[in-house]
């Protein structure tokens, strides 16, 4: 005997209406190709979804760098990170900074980028929340701008990226954990070996309980080095955290 479709409840039929109702008032656009959305989508078309979650390869779980067709995946890093120490433990990341998934981050740090990070972060969320709960983590916390840099841009697209994630992984996200306490010239204008040295002792958080022997899930847009990241890592662990494991949006192999 074969077993009844399960219905749908009251809620998702209101939902649905509302969806619909709203699209023929205001048709959704994608937000990363701009193609006007069926009524069933209201953030990325089914092309862009495409582009945006798959990662076509392999990463090196330590740095998330990706690796070559005849590189064996190691615990222990790769070939660009087993020389580096890092105050987190591993990396996971939606794919490399390449094509859409590089556009998007960029767009997002523009003003009015707000919406799109909360829509990309949506996405990551739904395609990534299995993998970021096998990290048991306790906490999520994005990497903080400083306050100037924040005020001037008006959004951190880190934090709303973090609090997607959080959303989708039932996860409390603090931002306030850990702070940015001087402002650093722009990563992305540094050569790499000076990276480290520009980001060394800018980051800072309280001793707290919520802190006190937890895994931290640190959120950020784009990891590169890894110097940023973990800097702020370390700050978290100075101030009580167990374990810091790292989420990025986007993997830049520079
Ligand atoms: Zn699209
Ligand atoms: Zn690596």
């Amino acid at each position: 005997m074969s077993a009844e479709p399960p219905q749908p409840t009251g809620h998702q039929v209101g939902r649905d209406l509302w969806r619909g109702f709203r699209h023929l008032l205001y048709p959704a656009t994608c937000g990363g190709c701009g193609a006007l959305l069926p009524p069933t989508e209201d953030a990325f078309c089914p092309s862009c979804v495409q582009a945006l979650t798959s990662d076509p390869f392999d990463t090196c779980p330590r740095c998330a760098s990706t690796l070559g067709p005849f590189v064996v995946r190691s615990e222990a890093g790769c070939g660009r990170c087993r020389a580096q120490s890092f105050h987190f433990e591993r990396v996971d990341r939606r794919g490399p900074y390449t094509g859409l998934l590089r556009e998007l981050v960029l767009r997002c740090k523009q003003p009015g980028g707000e919406g799109l990070a909360a829509r990309l972060g949506e996405l990551w969320a739904a395609h990534a929340g299995p993998r970021l709960a096998a990290m048991h983590a306790d906490l999520v916390v994005p990497v903080p701008l400083h306050w100037r840099r924040r005020w001037w841009r008006g959004f951190n697209q880190s934090e709303v990226l973090a609090e997607a994630l959080a959303r989708a992984v039932c996860l409390p996200c603090w931002s306030a954990a850990v702070r940015r306490i001087r402002p650093t010239p722009q990563q992305t204008a540094q050569p790499a070996a000076q990276r480290l040295e520009n980001v060394r002792g800018a980051f800072r958080a309280k001793p707290s309980p919520r802190l006190e022997g937890r895994t931290v899930l640190l959120v950020d847009d784009v990891l590169t080095t890894g110097s940023t990241a973990s800097e702020a890592a370390g700050a978290l662990k100075a101030a009580g955290a167990a374990r810091v494991v790292v989420a990025v949006v986007a993997h830049d192999r520079a």
